[in-house]
């Protein structure tokens, strides 16, 4: 379980390249709240601007209404994404892949 989290906190750190960057990133989730938008990992939900865990799968009480799913391009997710702000939006990845023509 201790390695699962290390393993959902790295995928999105990973993608942070400076300690710095990181740092931004976790003030700004302490002032507008956790995005979200989200990575899920091992039946975890993780912000996907800090990477800080959100919900834990492994306790059987995720909640995902609302949530978007890096990625995950489903049509929940697209829904959901509609009611994202910018608070959501604001340093996160854009969730889905944009369409190649
Ligand atoms: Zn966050
Ligand atoms: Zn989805």
């Amino acid at each position: 379980m201790k390695r699962f989290k290390l393993l959902c906190f790295e995928i999105t750190i990973r993608k942070i390249k400076t300690p710095f960057e990181r740092k931004v990133r976790e003030i700004v989730c302490s002032f507008l709240g956790h995005s979200r938008i989200c990575h899920y990992c091992f039946g975890e939900i993780t912000c996907a601007r800090c990477g800080e865990i959100l919900q834990d799968g492994f306790a059987g009480l995720s909640d995902t209404t609302g949530l978007v799913f890096v990625e995950h391009d489903c049509s929940i997710c697209r829904e959901n994404y509609k009611g994202l702000s910018w608070k959501d939006k604001v340093l996160c990845p854009h969730p889905f892949k944009k369409k190649k023509d």
